[in-house]
């Protein structure tokens, strides 16, 4: 039982995320046992999942404000990257006895702030104490023409590999906040720090990518991994251009001064741009896409016929890669 001066579970759902909820009749209040949701005819639902555990993810320190716009923006991607549009989403959080019911109202303040950004309400979920870590997981709700969404597995050999935004920002900024970039001008480090802590799902360009892309992916284990997973999924290889891969100024910047390798750029993750690849006949609708997109994207490589992804340096020979990118296990 919680001490008498905090609110109970259910009084918790009715302060903090009832409000988040107003919007999305058939959250029902989040009164209900169950909320409730009807497809659009000719429309296929896309879901996903991703969570954030207290310790893994984000530590006691961090701002709760910004752990649950986080994850959800880390769902938003995964829709972006299937070219769907958000609808709604459930989330669930474990709550360690330590944590003030102020901290779930920041959590909230932070998710009130996003859906309107995003346009997308919470329509349910669930509450529990945790005897150990905090952890909060949001499953993201969202549509596309059935039939449409873009798949990793549909790439073929000669599409051109395009990425979009700026690549290495995200691994960064997570340099940063560790305090191992202190040569970069203040200006930078808060540029890059930002990129990692509220990365920018492209919903706009996922969505304006359906009939244009064979194949994408959001960038979170780095660029190199996911493309090999689109190599993967449709059975192709892929080469590389490192100097064509767009670089922001504060990363350019890491690089000039010897604080990073390009290639620790090209397989950091966290930057949640989207990499796709476009057959040849629809470059020129591609290239006009920045508009649609809200953001730029640059032709950074091919797919081939084969398996795997090679980089190619600027003297044309393969650039050595140790480490391909983020794994958990
Ligand atoms: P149950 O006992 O069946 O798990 P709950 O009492 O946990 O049901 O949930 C009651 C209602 O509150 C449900 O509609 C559920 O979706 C909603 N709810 C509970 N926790 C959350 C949360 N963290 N965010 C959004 N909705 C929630
Ligand atoms: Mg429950």
């Amino acid at each position: 039982m919680p001490p008498s001066s905090e609110p109970d579970e259910f009084a918790l759902i009715a302060k903090y995320f009832a409000p988040l909820a107003r919007s999305s009749p058939g959250s029902l209040g989040l009164l209900d046992d169950a909320a409730l949701l009807e497809p659009e005819p000719g429309k296929s639902l896309v879901l996903a999942a991703d969570m954030a555990v207290e310790g893994v993810h984000f530590i006691e320190s961090d701002p709760p404000e910004l752990i649950g716009r986080k994850v959800l923006r880390y769902n938003l991607s995964d829709l972006a990257a299937m070219g769907a549009a958000p609808i709604a989403y459930l989330l669930t959080l474990a709550k360690p006895e330590q944590r003030s019911s102020q901290w779930v109202g920041a959590i909230a303040a932070g998710l009130a702030e996003d859906q309107d950004a995003f346009g997308i309400s919470l329509i349910g979920g669930d509450t529990s104490a945790s005897p150990g870590p905090a952890m909060l997981s949001i499953t993201v709700i969202g549509s596309v023409g059935a039939g449409e969404a873009l798949q990793r597995s549909g790439a073929r050999p000669d599409d051109v590999v395009f990425v979009s935004g700026t690549v290495g920002d995200g691994a960064l900024g997570l340099k940063s906040m560790r305090g191992d970039l202190d040569g970069l001008a203040a200006d930078d480090r808060d540029c890059l720090e930002d990129r990692y802590r509220l990365p920018r799902p492209r919903l706009a360009l996922g969505r304006a990518l359906v009939g244009l892309a064979t194949a994408a992916i959001d960038v979170s284990d780095g660029l190199v991994a996911d493309l090999a997973h689109i190599c993967q999924a449709s059975g192709v290889g892929a080469a590389v251009e490192a100097s064509t891969v767009p670089l922001s100024p504060p990363a350019k910047a890491a690089i000039a001064d010897g604080q990073i390798a390009l290639s620790d750029l090209l397989t950091g993750g966290d930057d949640y741009e989207l990499l796709f690849c476009v057959p040849e006949d629809r470059l020129e609708a591609t290239e006009r896409l920045e508009e649609a997109g809200g953001v730029t994207v640059t032709r950074i490589g091919r797919i081939a016929e084969g398996a795997g992804v090679e980089i190619h340096g600027e003297d044309g020979k393969p650039l050595a890669i140790e480490n391909q990118g983020y794994r958990h296990f």
